[in-house]
C-alpha cells in the first residue's frame, strides 16, 4: 500500500478504515516508517524514530479490531510527539546536548491519553533546544529543513513536527506553545496549529520551559483532525496542578456551526507590522468571513506590540528557575569536576547551548534583587494590560483575526546571527500566551516565494468553540495548494547539503 494512498483524507479517515477493518494499523504504521526514514536525511524533522515500539502499538490496536473490541478514536493513525513530552524509556531529549541519554521513568499525560484512543507514536520530533527559538536551528541535533523549500527554516520551536506533517511522513503531530511554537512553525509549512487554552491540557510530561506559558497542542492537515486530537488530550489531570476542571466542549459539533453572526476583529495594528502577503491574506480572510455570515469590523489594540518585550523578561525567568534542575546529578549528562560545584558548572557549560544560556542569565538578571522591580515586576504589569486590552476587545468580538507570522518561511541562517531578529518572529503570537488565551493558524494562502502563510483566530479563554468555527470557515475558501502536505525534492539542489 502506497502511503499517500493511506494517509489521503487524514488522520479520521485512517482511524475510520482501520476501525472498519478495511485498513491494518500495521501497513499503516509501516508506510510512515518507510517515509520517516526516506525523508530524514533530507528533512531530519526527528530526533528518534521508535520504529520497534510503534508495530508493537499497532499490533495490539489490530488485535483489538480482530476481537471486537473499541480501538479508539485515533485508532491506528501515526503520530510524531515533539522530544520535549515525557515517553517512558523512550529518549528525550529537548534537542540539548544536557538531556544526552535520559530516559523518563513515565509518559506524558498526552502521551497517555493518545495512546489510549488508538494513535501510534513513531517517535520523537526535533525543536529548537528546551522550545527556545522560531527556527529549529538551535537544535544541537542540527536544523530541521522545511518540506516546502529545503534552504528554509520550518519555524519554530515544534520546527520538526510542523515539517513532518507537511512532508505528509505523518498525520498528526503533538507540539508545545509558549510563545507561538505551534502556531508559527504551523503557518511557516502549511499546516494547522492549535493552541489550547492554558490549563485545557495537561502539561504533566512537559519538560517545563516557562510554566505560566507553556501550553501542548495538535498539528495537523485539516481542522477536524486537530479538533479531534485536542478533544482526545483535553480534560482534567491531577497530576497538573493549573490543570481545569471544566468540561470539556465537543469540538467536532463546534465545527459545523457555521459563522453567521460570528463577531470578528480585525487586529488592525498588527497588518502593518504584517509583509505583504500575510496582512493581504488577513484581509482575505477577513472578507470571507463577512460572506460566510459573521459581523467583521477592525479592533484597535496597540497594548498587544508590547508583549514581546514583557515575554522576553518573564519567559527567561520562569526558565532560569526551571532550568536550575539540570545539575549533572538528576538528568542526562555529567562532566566531572573537582568538587560538586565544579561538576555542576562545567556540565551546564557543555550541556546547554548558546541561546538557552543566554535565556538563563536574561532570567537571573531580571530576577535579581535590584532590578526585579524595574524588570520582571514591570513585565507583569505589562501582561495585566494586555489581559485588560483583550477582555476589551472580548466584549464585542467573539474571535479576533491575525497575521500568526510577519513574513513566510525564511531562509536557515538568516536570523541565527541576530537574537531580536529572531525573537520578533513571534510578535503576533505572544500575546495569547501571556492571556492564556487559545489561539489557531490555519494555512491559507500562498505568499511569497510560492510559500504558505498562514491566518491566526484568536479566541478568549476557552472559546476553542467559537475559533474553530472561525477556522473552519476558513479552510473551505483557503487557497487551493497552500496546505501541505508537500513532497520535497529529494533528489534537488538540497539533497547533497542535508544536514
Ligand atoms: N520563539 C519563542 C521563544 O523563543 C517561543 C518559543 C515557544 O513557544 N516555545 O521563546
Amino acid at each position: 500500500m502506497s502511503e499517500t494512498e493511506a494517509f489521503a483524507g487524514g488522520a479520521l479517515q485512517i482511524a475510520a478504515r482501520v476501525r472498519s477493518g478495511e485498513l491494518s494499523a500495521r501497513a499503516v504504521t509501516e508506510a510512515a516508517l518507510e517515509e520517516i526514514a526516506a525523508s530524514e536525511p533530507l528533512l531530519h524533522c526527528f530526533n528518534t524514530i521508535t520504529a520497534e515500539l510503534a508495530l508493537a502499538g499497532a499490533d495490539a490496536v489490530d488485535a483489538k479490531v480482530l476481537a471486537g473490541e473499541d480501538p479508539g478514536p485515533l485508532a491506528g493513525v501515526p503520530i510524531a510527539l515533539k522530544d520535549n513530552l515525557c515517553t517512558k524509556g523512550v529518549p528525550t531529549t529537548c534537542s540539548s546536548r544536557i538531556l544526552q541519554g535520559w530516559r523518563p521513568p513515565y509518559d506524558a499525560t498526552v502521551v497517555a491519553r493518545l495512546s489510549a484512543a488508538g494513535a501510534v507514536s513513531v517517535g520523537k520530533t526535533n525543536l529548537d533546544e528546551f522550545a527556545m527559538g522560531s527556527s529549529t536551528e538551535t537544535s544541537a541535533t542540527g536544523p530541521t529543513r522545511n518540506p516546502w523549500d529545503p534552504s528554509r527554516v520550518p519555524g519554530g520551536s515544534s520546527g520538526g513536527s510542523a515539517a513532518a506533517v507537511a512532508a505528509g511522513l505523518v498525520p498528526l503531530a503533538l507540539g508545545s506553545d509558549t510563545g507561538g511554537s505551534i502556531r508559527q512553525p504551523a503557518a511557516l509549512c502549511g499546516v494547522v496549529g492549535l493552541k489550547p487554552t492554558y490549563g485545557l491540557v495537561s502539561r504533566y510530561g512537559l519538560v517545563a520551559f516557562a510554566s505560566s506559558l507553556d501550553q501542548i497542542g495538535p498539528f495537523a492537515l485539516t481542522l477536524a483532525d486537530a479538533a479531534m486530537t485536542l478533544q482526545v488530550i483535553a480534560g482534567h489531570d491531577e497530576r497538573d496542578s493549573t490543570s481545569l476542571t471544566h468540561p470539556v466542549a465537543d469540538f467536532a459539533t463546534e465545527l459545523k456551526r457555521g459563522v453567521e453572526g460570528l463577531r470578528v476583529g480585525v487586529v488592525a495594528d498588527f497588518l502593518s507590522e504584517a509583509s505583504g502577503s500575510c496582512a493581504a491574506a488577513v484581509r482575505q480572510a477577513a472578507d470571507a468571513l463577512a460572506d460566510a455570515g459573521a459581523l467583521v469590523r477592525e479592533v484597535a489594540i496597540p497594548e498587544l506590540l508590547h508583549g514581546l518585550s514583557a515575554y522576553y523578561l518573564i519567559a527567561p525567568a520562569e526558565a532560569s528557575s526551571n532550568l536550575a534542575r539540570y545539575d549533572g546529578v538528576r538528568y542526562g549528562l555529567r562532566v566531572d569536576g573537582d568538587d560538586v560545584q565544579a561538576m555542576n558548572a562545567r556540565t551546564r557549560s557543555a550541556g546547554f547551548g548558546d541561546e538557552v544560556k543566554r535565556r538563563i542569565m536574561l532570567g537571573t538578571y531580571v530576577l535579581s534583587a535590584g532590578y526585579y522591580d524595574a524588570y520582571y515586576a514591570q513585565a507583569q504589569r505589562v501582561r495585566t494590560v494586555i489581559l485588560q486590552s483583550f477582555a476589551r476587545a472580548y466584549e464585542d468580538c467573539d474571535v479576533l483575526l491575525a497575521p500568526t507570522t510577519p513574513s513566510v518561511a525564511f531562509p536557515i541562517g538568516a536570523k541565527t546571527a541576530d537574537p531580536l531578529e529572531m525573537y520578533l518572529s513571534d510578535l503576533f503570537t505572544i500575546p495569547t500566551n501571556l492571556a492564556g488565551h487559545p489561539a489557531l493558524s490555519v494555512p491559507f494562502a500562498l505568499g511569497e516565494d510560492g510559500l504558505p502563510v498562514g491566518v491566526q483566530v484568536l479566541a478568549p479563554a476557552l472559546g476553542e468553540g467559537q475559533m474553530l468555527r472561525a477556522g473552519a470557515a476558513l479552510e473551505a475558501v483557503a487557497a487551493p495548494g497552500a496546505r501541505g502536505p508537500v513532497r520535497p525534492q529529494l533528489g534537488g539542489p538540497m539533497a547533497g547539503v542535508a544536514k
